[in-house]
């Protein structure tokens, strides 16, 4: 055997013993590298199609609502259109609103207080009802490129819309339109219906140590 004993503590590896296990270590990462690039030209050039597409953001961590205005932006960015229609938080304050509302973005925006403050389901079915009418108008023009319908999911649960209508909805939307759909406990008919469905996992969050929201991070 040549070389250094590296089972030997009393003897010192050399300097040309190290830089040769660094030129190893260089190589073998340089060939794994090489296979994965392989494999991801593979899937690149597999992946050939075009589709409007159906997105879930689900949950219970912190970044379902961050991730679809992020969409927004993005296509805002390319200078395509884009409407948000927000089922939850309407009467705050949003910053993403104020922001994306001066670059042409449509919202869509509960009227009342909503829900946990008005305690009133009539008046709640309403408002999320006139939120609903407008969404659909966006699913229904061509000329938008993303729909961002945010905290959706409720509305569903609380059985506000009928799950039939926005089925309805999604499938018959113009071919090429992106939907991003956000909020807990998602329907597995919305899920199953969907092309990419992620699902936000809490590991810890600030408010549960006695933080209150943070402007600029949770609003
Ligand atoms: P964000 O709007 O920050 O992306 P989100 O859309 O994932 O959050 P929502 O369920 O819509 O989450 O809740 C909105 C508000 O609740 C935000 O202020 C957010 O920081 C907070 N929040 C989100 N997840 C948690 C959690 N696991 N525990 C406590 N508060 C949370
Ligand atoms: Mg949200």
């Amino acid at each position: 055997m040549t070389g250094t004993d590296h089972n030997n503590p009393l003897q010192p590896s050399s300097a040309a013993d190290s830089d040769h296990d660094a030129e190893q270590k260089a190589q073998r990462h340089q060939q794994r590298q090489q296979k994965l690039k392989e494999k991801v030209d593979e899937r690149i050039a597999a992946a050939t199609r075009d589709k409007g597409l159906l997105l879930v953001i689900t949950g219970n961590g912190k970044g379902k609502s961050t991730a679809g205005f992020g969409m927004v932006c993005r296509t805002v960015g390319h200078g395509m259109r884009a409407a948000v229609a927000q089922f939850i938080k309407g009467s705050w304050a949003c910053g993403e609103r104020d922001l994306l509302q001066q670059h042409g973005v449509a919202f869509a925006v509960m009227a009342t207080g909503f829900t946990w403050e008005t305690q009133n389901r009539a008046l709640d079915m309403a408002a999320a009802q006139a939120v609903w009418q407008q969404a659909k108008q966006y699913l229904q023009d061509p000329a938008i490129h993303l729909v961002l319908l945010d905290e959706l999911t409720y509305m569903l649960t609380y059985d506000y819309i009928a799950l039939e209508e926005v089925l309805d909805a999604l499938t018959t939307r113009p071919q090429g339109q992106h939907v991003v759909i956000t909020g807990r406990g998602c329907h597995r008919s919305l899920i199953e219906l969907a092309d990419t469905v992620s699902e936000v996992q809490s590991v810890k969050h600030a408010f549960d140590a006695g933080i209150r929201v943070q402007q600029g991070v949770d609003w």
